[in-house]
């Protein structure tokens, strides 16, 4: 087989990649271990018709104005605010704490500038500000941290809270005001018709060929070609040589519960100090699906299994940096993407970042300088 350009994995990072490389005029082949494309944006409508995320929900929300120009060529989309509820002293709370989180929990009838103060006089002043412990003190104290974060970030990670990054904390704001929505970005918005769609339609291109349910490694030696875009686990790429990287996976449980219009009041409910699982999301407020019945997904953080989320440590990025140092002397392969570059990524992040990687192999087909 031979093509201008391998694409190792059919998720966001793969398919854009691949996307604007058939445009620019090379022959790509994509690739994926799964047996579909979409990577863990996958959806599908389950067995009772209800379309749900296989790999647990994905909200789709931006402040780049070229991430969604971009994506709009392969979709339409609807409306959709995620709204978050954290069960603590058996009550719904929102979350990102707000004005309502504080005056339920507390009993109290703060407004703004009430819950400014409240939280000046509750937050642990911490210098440096290093952990994701020292960001949730620095601004809520401990109270709130106890109920709302460190339970949930035992489970989700399987660490205390003074043992992750200060970013993966940093993520999620503190507001005084009633604002409930969980992202505050200026576009958000959920594909009309699903990722999968929209992924479909992004690869549907005539220098576009996809292989689904091969491995890269079955693969690496049959096809002859002058680039390959690596979207796998960078450690994995170089056989583990300096060991693992570690990832955090999930278990997701489906259940559909026939004849129940909704379950739950919104999207999302965390469960910080309750069960097993983190959180259970029901698809059809996401989707605005209209069904007799509905699916929600629970999720069961564990160690072992597909690695879903690079941990953010200082060791662990410095391991990624040795990685990185052999990636960077490969000059035909391109690693990008949440695993190929060990980061946090949101889906808009690795569009940006795929978007990015691809410009010097768009600019070479310019000057026809790679192409055969
Ligand atoms: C539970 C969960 C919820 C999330 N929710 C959100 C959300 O609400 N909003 C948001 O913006 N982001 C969310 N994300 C993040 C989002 O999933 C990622 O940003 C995005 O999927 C990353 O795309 P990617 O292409 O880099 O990786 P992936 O989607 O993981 O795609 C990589 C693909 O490469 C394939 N692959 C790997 N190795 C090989 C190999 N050796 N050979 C062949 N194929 C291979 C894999 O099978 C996979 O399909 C969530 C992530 C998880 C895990």
């Amino acid at each position: 087989m031979k093509f201008d350009v391998l694409v190792v994995g059919a998720g966001f990072s793969g398919s854009v990649t691949a996307q604007c490389l058939a445009d620019a005029g090379y022959s790509v082949l994509v690739i994926d271990r799964r047996e579909h494309i979409a990577g863990n944006a996958f959806d599908e409508p389950d067995r009772h018709g209800v379309l749900i995320h296989r790999y647990g929900p994905h909200i789709f929300h931006t402040n780049s104005d070229k991430v969604a120009q971009y994506l709009s060529r392969f979709t339409e989309w609807i409306p959709y605010e995620h709204r978050v509820l954290a069960e603590v002293n058996e009550e719904l709370l929102p979350i990102p704490i707000n004005q309502d989180t504080i005056n339920r929990l507390y009993g109290l009838h703060l407004d703004e500038a009430g819950v400014a103060e409240y939280l000046e006089s509750v937050r642990e002043s911490r210098q440096p500000v290093r952990t994701s412990e020292d960001v949730v003190l620095n601004s809520v104290g401990r109270d709130l941290c106890d109920k709302f974060f460190r339970g949930y970030t035992k489970k989700q990670w399987g660490l205390d809270l003074s043992e992750l990054a200060g970013n993966v904390a940093a993520r999620i704001p503190v507001r005084t005001n009633r604002d409930d929505r969980y992202f505050s970005d200026k576009f958000q918005n959920m594909p009309k018709e699903g990722y999968t769609r929209m992924f479909e339609r992004m690869l549907d291109h005539p220098n576009i060929t996809v292989e689904v349910g091969i491995d890269f490694e079955s693969m690496c030696d049959r096809v002859r070609r002058k680039h390959t875009v690596y979207t796998g686990p960078v450690d994995a790429y170089f056989k583990h040589c300096y060991g693992h990287l570690p990832y955090r996976s999930l278990h997701f449980e489906h259940e559909h519960l026939p004849g129940v219009r909704r379950h739950q009041p919104v999207g999302t409910v965390n469960y910080p100090n309750r069960h097993a699982y983190t959180r259970i999301t029901e698809f059809k407020y996401l989707t605005a699906q209209e069904h007799s019945g509905t699916s929600i997904v629970r999720e069961f953080p564990r160690a072992e299994g597909d690695p879903y989320y690079p941990i953010p440590r200082p060791d662990n990025e410095a391991l990624y940096q040795r990685y990185k140092a052999l990636a960077d002397a490969e000059p035909d392969t391109t690693f990008v993407g949440r695993l190929a570059q060990y980061r946090y990524y949101n889906m808009d992040q690795v569009v940006a970042a795929a978007l990015k990687a691809v410009e010097p192999l768009v600019e070479a087909a310019k000057g026809e300088t790679v192409r055969g």
